[in-house]
């Protein structure tokens, strides 16, 4: 098992317990709104399945699964949203 085996196997197992997916699937991302002020979406978060949140708002609110991460930079954010979504499947299912 690589390294990035390994942390995919604890992320898979951790992040159910925030984010309320079902194993074997991690949670679907999306580029977020992390900070006040900013043009564009500089973080990521779950995707929200709150019916009132509508899909096309990058907003965080309280009905939003934790957890929504910071990154700064609104490229670095659109780029960590697909690796995560292309990699959802836990190593585990995919085998
Ligand atoms: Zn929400």
């Amino acid at each position: 098992m690589t390294d990035l085996d390994r942390l995919r196997s604890a992320t898979a197992a951790a992040l159910p317990a925030w984010t309320g997916a079902a194993a074997p699937h991690l949670p679907e991302w999306r580029v977020a709104f992390t900070t006040d002020g900013s043009d564009a979406p500089t973080g990521i978060a779950p995707v929200c399945q709150d019916e009132d949140h509508d899909s096309g708002d990058g907003s965080v609110y309280t009905c939003c699964p934790d957890p929504a991460v910071e990154v700064e930079c609104p490229e670095l954010a659109e780029y960590l949203v697909a690796l995560l979504n292309a990699d959802r499947v836990a190593p585990e299912a995919a085998e």
